[in-house]
């Protein structure tokens, strides 16, 4: 495959990369990022057939950029990986206008964008399109205000993509991610304390590494998922299902007879 893939020098991203260059099928890759050094240095690890492209995707001309990159190095496209995103953490009465236009362009616009831009290669190829959401796309979450929104935009982005390029042959999906050890969250991860109350939270009892998203976002990349289009995979051990308090069992009323 010739896949493109964003924020690529870290975390879920740099994992994609790997886990596809790992692969005995050969793959081309051009891996973008604001990161120089990163992307440099995963590009560095993968060896042959992988491309560094550093650029900053709340630019307007990213995607345009970003596919003429792609198609020098790789003379077409097969899949878009959209998965770089920033948080920006604030209650929304202390927000400003600058952030919610830094965080939507990065976490919503750059995808459009970018999709816009492949567009005519992804029909060319029958591709796949995927972009990385969140569980906070479909959960509100205290100070993530827009980081959700911006998220939950993205969903219905992908979806709307699904319907208007599936009779080209494009599917287009998103991978929501719980919580995830990444370079992204592991500060916060690195307290035991509070690394353990988010466990207790996830019926599985543990975060999620960022090979666990990798390989939903590399399942729907690829020819296993050739008849889904307009989906989203939650990959949050379950933690979506775990609204009710945790009792100990029941509700604590006797069973009626
Ligand atoms: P990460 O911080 O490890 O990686 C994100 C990458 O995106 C970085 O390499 C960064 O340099 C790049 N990036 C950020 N802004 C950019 C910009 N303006 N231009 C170009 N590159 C830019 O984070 P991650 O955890 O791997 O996150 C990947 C995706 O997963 C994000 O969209 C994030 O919102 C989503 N996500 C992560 C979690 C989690 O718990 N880690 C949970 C839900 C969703």
């Amino acid at each position: 495959m010739r896949v493109v893939i964003t924020g690529a020098a870290s975390g879920i991203g740099r994992a994609v990369a790997e886990l596809l260059a790992a692969q005995d099928e050969p793959h081309q890759m051009l891996l973008t990022d604001r990161d120089e050094e990163g992307v440099n240095a995963v590009v560095a690890a993968i060896g042959a057939g992988a491309r560094a492209h550093v650029g900053d995707l709340s630019s307007v001309d990213c995607g345009r950029d970003i596919v003429a990159a792609a198609v020098d190095h790789m003379g077409g496209i097969d899949g878009v990986v959209s998965n770089a995103g920033i948080i920006s953490s604030a209650p929304l009465v202390e927000q400003t206008v600058d952030q919610f236009d830094r965080v939507y362009a990065i976490n919503t616009r750059a995808t459009w964008l970018l999709g816009q831009a492949a567009q005519p290669y992804l029909a060319q190829s029958r591709g796949a399109f995927v972009a990385t959401a969140s569980m906070s796309a479909t959960q509100p979450t205290p100070g993530l205000g827009f980081y959700s929104s911006s998220k939950a935009a993205l969903l219905m982005l992908m979806r709307q993509c699904a319907l208007e390029w599936g009779p080209d042959g494009i599917r287009c999906n998103t991978v929501s991610p719980g919580p995830t050890y990444t370079p992204m969250t592991q500060a916060g991860y690195d307290d035991p304390d509070r690394r353990a109350q988010r466990e207790s939270m996830i019926p599985l009892g543990k975060l999620g590494m960022a090979e666990d998203v990798a390989n939903a976002i590399i399942f729907l990349l690829g020819p296993q998922a050739g008849h889904i289009s307009g989906v989203d995979i939650l990959v949050d051990g379950g933690m979506s299902s775990n609204l009710m308090p945790a009792t100990g069992g029941g509700t604590g009323q006797k069973a009626s007879k």
